[in-house]
């Protein structure tokens, strides 16, 4: 299975200072790990500038200007733009590659090109709100992609599953009041954001939000997986799925506290493939989000993006 794989070396000139763990290293890594012999049928292309007018659409216009507007021209300090949350002068095209590369992996698989497309990318996206950043975010990237891909490829169903193990509140807020958008998002409850409970479930029931306690595994998100998930994308129907794919559910991830393992990235990806196959003519993106610890972010993104290759 021929897989787009795109990426811009602009996401690493995001810089967030020694102390962040939203580093430089963590897209790095995940690309070194691309590089092995059994990656080499990926198709690389590089992750086009997102517009103002792309950014908007899962944005406030003004936010769009306040943000990049925020961004300092010269200067080795990261500026806050919340507690958690810096740009520097290199934030603004890492920005709009990260976004520009999932409207790219639209353009790509919608057109026909590629039926897969992974996008290995960063500032990651979920957190951010239609006017606010926040959780190192700056633009919802999966959002801004399915919104292309309902603006420009007149695509009605959309649906975004989300396994990083904080809640998307970002993608929520911008999903929430639209039935023909389904966001569905396994994460560990109690802990940042503070949503995603069971009880916020869209306009249409178009949002299902699966918390976990601490210290969950594998055996857990499987069963929630095959007895909510899956179910309730087959009723949804999407005619694309887009995956916002953070692998700090990992349990070596030094942020997150639950306990999967790569085998269970793999395992979910072979699940998400499987629903594209039965509804979306296969078509299925995924998007890089967190992933803090750089052994299992290498490690489970390589698995999941090995899935995308070689699943039938
Ligand atoms: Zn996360």
């Amino acid at each position: 299975m021929s897989v787009l794989l795109l990426t811009h070396p602009a996401c690493l000139d995001h810089e967030t200072g020694s102390w962040h763990p939203e580093s430089p290293d963590r897209l790095r890594a995940v690309l070194k790990a691309l590089d092995a012999p059994e990656f080499a049928a990926l198709v690389r292309e590089e992750a086009p500038l997102a517009s103002d007018e792309t950014l908007s659409l899962a944005h406030d216009a003004a936010y769009v200007k306040s943000v990049l507007a925020a961004i300092p021209a010269t200067g080795a300090q990261a500026l806050h733009l919340d507690p958690d949350t810096v740009v520097s002068p290199g934030s603004g095209e890492a920005a709009r590659r990260a976004a520009g590369a999932v409207v790219a992996a639209v353009d790509a698989v919608m057109g026909g090109r590629f039926d897969r497309a992974f996008c290995a990318i960063r500032p990651p996206g979920h957190h951010a709100e239609p006017a606010r950043p926040m959780g190192f975010c700056l633009f919802n990237n999966v959002a801004v992609g399915a919104l292309h891909a309902r603006t420009v490829h007149k695509v009605n169903r959309i649906a975004v599953v989300d396994f990083d193990v904080h809640h998307g509140n970002g993608t929520q807020a911008i999903f929430e009041n639209d039935p023909d958008l389904f966001y569905g998002s396994i994460h560990q409850a109690p802990f940042y954001p503070g949503t995603g409970r069971i009880s916020e479930r869209g306009v249409a029931g178009n949002i299902m939000n699966i918390p976990f306690g601490a210290g969950s595994g594998g055996i857990m998100v499987r069963r929630a997986f095959i007895e909510r998930l899956i179910p309730a994308l087959d009723e949804f129907m999407p005619d694309l799925l887009l995956v916002s794919a953070g692998f700090d559910a990992h349990h070596r991830d030094p942020v997150g506290g639950m306990d999967l393992g790569t085998e269970d990235f793999a395992w979910m990806t072979k699940e998400l493939i499987e629903v594209a196959r039965r509804h979306c003519g296969g078509r299925i993106i995924s998007t890089l989000e967190g992933g803090y610890d750089l052994r299992a972010l290498a490690d489970a993104t390589a698995s999941h993006v090995h899935v995308l290759m070689t699943a039938p």
